[in-house]
């Protein structure tokens, strides 16, 4: 098995800090860690000295639809293996898969061929250390069909549906057990019963793109919501009479928010707001991110439709914001300039997200079992060094 050293000055776990540290990973995974006198290095490693940077987890992102000109839903391997190449460059290791409402029949397609790239994926246990960074997609975020047509943004109103188990079973079926997250406004009718579906079924349940009021919001978190995506963006807004539900999840320690730290989607000091409000344990760095992320301005699809990024900014045809072209080294840099730790930025993006999705033990942290998902990062929080579950360093 390949056995990799890496030397590095600071180690971020992200819970604990670990200077002149050793990291060894053996295959696709953290054999063992610590300081570099207490950790023994095994015969004939590759040493990797990651001199002058930080080496935290790598990044997990909970909503992605996709980068480097292809959108996750064309569902391809050619057009996955690009995202996930792309993304890995600038720190994300690991994603779930974002769709966006669509006909039935055409996200069952998406969900299909998703499904097939992550299990041809699995058990690839034999790591080849030249191979080049990528994310691993976690499983699938399905963003609608289930969505308010009053707080839709730009998801296409003919194609958004009344919440339906059945639809959401065929959704199940078609991405082959592998949707991880299902975003859902719950003021619809039959909603509630969907979300208790969804959570028996294992998958995560967010709010977003909802209308609700904040009974309403607080009824789906009794039944078992526990997210909520691209926090304040496409829900009804707070008022001080009206809370909705902004007010329900802001005072919900067990919901976690997802946010997208473009500094355009959500104004800073309303980031401050919600960060002062919730803490640092239930806030998520997400990117939102489209296929324009790392691609120059122009046009792009968004699912099956088109939008136009000026400026690094997706808008469609009426102007309203698409997805970003965040990624989330960017959005840690932009954290830390809001005033957020460098500890608490790298929380936000790792292990945050990681325990979310149930996975704390193999995402998002640097320990011994967990997957080699790591990061060298510069002190101006650059990504200087990306490893992908063991590969992609040398
Ligand atoms: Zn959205």
């Amino acid at each position: 098995m390949q056995t990799t050293v890496i030397h590095a000055s600071r180690i971020l776990t992200p819970e604990e800090e670990i200077s002149d540290g050793i990291i060894v990973v053996e295959g696709s995974r953290i054999a063992s860690l610590g300081h570099r006198d207490t950790v023994r290095i095994p015969a004939g490693a590759t040493d990797y000295v990651a001199a002058g940077t930080t080496v935290v987890p790598g990044f997990v992102d909970v909503h992605i639809h996709g980068a480097g000109g292809h959108d996750v839903m064309e569902a391809n391997a050619r057009a996955l293996d690009r995202i996930t190449s792309v993304v890995a460059r600038h720190g994300t290791t690991s994603m779930v898969a974002t769709t966006v409402t669509a006909p039935v029949e055409e996200t069952c397609h998406s969900l299909a061929g998703i499904a097939r790239y992550i299990r041809s994926h699995e058990n690839a246990e034999e790591v080849n250390p030249e191979s080049r960074p990528q994310a691993e997609i976690l499983g699938i975020h399905l963003e609608g069909p289930f969505i308010s047509k009053a707080q839709r943004g730009v998801h296409p109103a003919e194609t958004i549906a009344r919440p339906s188990i059945e639809v959401l079973d065929r959704f199940m079926k078609a991405a082959d057990g592998l949707v991880r997250i299902l975003t859902v406004a719950p003021e619809l009718p039959g909603a509630l019963e969907m979300i208790a579906h969804a959570v028996a079924e294992n998958i995560v349940v967010a709010l977003g793109h909802t209308d609700a009021d904040y009974d309403q919001a607080r009824a789906a978190i009794e039944a078992g919501a526990r997210h909520s995506v691209h926090f304040y963006n496409a829900m009804r807004p707070f008022t001080h009479r009206d809370p909705g539900i902004v007010g329900a999840i802001l005072t919900d320690p067990e919901v976690t928010a997802e946010m997208i730290a473009d500094l355009v989607h959500v104004a800073g000091p309303a980031i401050q707001v919600l960060l002062g409000t919730k803490g640092f344990d239930t806030v998520l760095l997400a990117s939102d991110g489209i296929a324009a992320t790392a691609m120059a301005d122009g046009n792009y699809r968004l699912g099956n439709f088109d939008v136009t990024v000026k400026n690094g900014v997706a808008r469609n045809s009426e102007g309203k914001l698409a997805g970003s072209t965040l990624t989330l080294d960017r959005a840690v840099r932009n954290v830390v300039g809001l005033g957020v730790s460098f500890k608490d930025a790298v929380r936000m993006a790792t292990i945050l997200p990681a325990r979310r999705l149930g996975l704390a033990g193999r995402k998002g942290v640097i320990a011994e079992g967990a997957d080699a998902d790591l990061l060298m990062l510069t002190p101006d929080l650059r990504v200087a060094g990306v490893m992908t579950r063991g590969a992609g360093l040398s």
